[in-house]
């Protein structure tokens, strides 16, 4: 890894990523690199790359800003946040090999480690991490992986990183942490005991929803080749332009989300105290499962809230229909606000049964809150309001 910035500050970091790197002419902002291949400097002797799919300097570009974000030593840039976690678990884990998850993990790991555990390519276990018997109990099976997701999606119920990973290290197990909803911004797992860091890069870290990606930061160098040598094996790895482009959307990470999660404040402020909210789910407020944890843990609240509209089924729609700046989608992070229905949308493959057990009621809506300026932001959830 190049020696630049390597105690500098993290909104530094990620403006100065990749900077100055063209010896050839100079460029400030580096060049993109799509050459699937690289001259060997004679026989036998080839140079720092040789073939992409193993990796290349856009990609290295990425690798080495997250690295340092997250504070790792090495990190291995995927295709989408869901082939990251799927090549941890194909390069870690063998048949009869247990990974720990928690319940209300991210619904496409759900699925991932649910189909293939069916197919036998590893056991897994889904608990409530906030439950200590339950969770002491899944720890005695002796896992080889614990993965924890927190804030959680979509009630943003908050675990304690450093106690689980210490638990999990007293069996034996290895620590992924999924930190798409945090940042290394707000949240640093690998200070608190993580072995590896993963995220979605297709969100906060990109920032501008145009790009799906994804990757693995580490604590230990073996560790990291280990899975780049898995990496290589089955190709998960993101083109050049996408690097590109995701090294340009993580210039202005830490602007971003700071600015966001202070919209985000002002949204949970004004929702809580209206008359047609019935419930607020948010780290920030003492009501939230975890808020303590969240308050000694992160270094901020973060800009996903949810919350539950009072009224009957029929208001759900209306309101909907009458936001003019928070779009319908599905995904988060970006600097454009969105809101999402769980229970038609991210979590409509769960059973009515398991969502209402789980919490997320039909009244529920998620709002990823973007940069636009608070004042229409605020404007536009008052006038929906108003419509039910
Ligand atoms: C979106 C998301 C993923 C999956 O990432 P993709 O880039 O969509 O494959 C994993 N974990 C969390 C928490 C996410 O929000």
């Amino acid at each position: 890894m190049t020696s630049q910035a390597n105690n500098l500050n993290q909104g530094t970091i990620a403006v100065r990523g990749g900077l100055n790197t063209d010896d050839q002419y100079g460029s400030v902002v580096p060049v993109i690199t799509p050459s699937t291949c690289y001259r060997y400097e004679e026989f036998a002797k080839p140079r720092e790359f040789d073939y992409a799919r193993k990796a290349n300097p856009s990609r290295r570009l990425v690798e080495e800003t997250v690295a340092k974000l997250e504070g790792g030593v090495d990190a291995i840039l995927t295709n989408c946040g869901m082939s990251a976690i799927h090549l941890i678990s194909v390069a870690l884990l063998a048949p009869n090999d247990l990974v720990v998850a928690p319940h209300d993990c991210y619904g496409g790991s759900y699925r991932l480690f649910n189909s293939l555990s069916q197919k036998g390519y590893f056991k897994v276990k889904f608990v409530d991490q906030s439950d200590l018997v339950a969770l002491q109990e899944a720890l005695s099976l002796h896992p080889k992986l614990v993965l924890i997701e927190t804030p959680s999606n979509p009630l943003l119920r908050v675990v304690d990183i450093k106690k689980i990973a210490q638990q999990a290290h007293d069996v034996g197990a290895l620590v992924l942490v999924d930190n798409t909803f945090m940042t290394p911004i707000l949240q640093k797992p690998l200070e608190l005991g993580a072995d590896i860091v993963t995220h979605s890069c297709t969100k906060f870290l990109n920032g501008h929803s145009d790009l799906l990606a994804g990757i693995l930061v580490f604590k230990d160098q073996q560790l990291a080749t280990d899975v780049l040598w898995w990496a290589n094996n089955i190709g998960t790895l993101t083109s050049s332009f996408d690097s590109y482009l995701l090294l340009r959307g993580l210039r202005t990470l830490a602007a971003r989300v700071n600015l966001q999660q202070d919209n985000a404040q002002k949204v949970v402020a004004f929702l809580a105290s209206h008359p047609k909210i019935a419930k607020v789910f948010h780290p920030s407020l003492p009501t939230n499962l975890g808020h303590d944890i969240a308050k000694k843990q992160q270094k901020g609240f973060g800009s996903l809230l949810s919350f539950e509209l009072a009224g009957d089924a029929d208001v759900m729609p209306k309101f909907l229909k009458a936001l003019n700046i928070f779009t319908l989608a599905q995904s988060l992070g970006g600097v454009e606000s969105l809101v999402c229905h769980p229970a038609t949308m991210t979590h409509s493959g769960i059973s009515a049964e398991a969502r209402k057990t789980a919490g997320i009621s039909d009244q529920l809506l998620r709002i990823s809150v973007g940069l636009e300026d608070i004042t229409d932001l605020l404007a536009d959830l008052q006038q929906a309001l108003e419509t039910i």
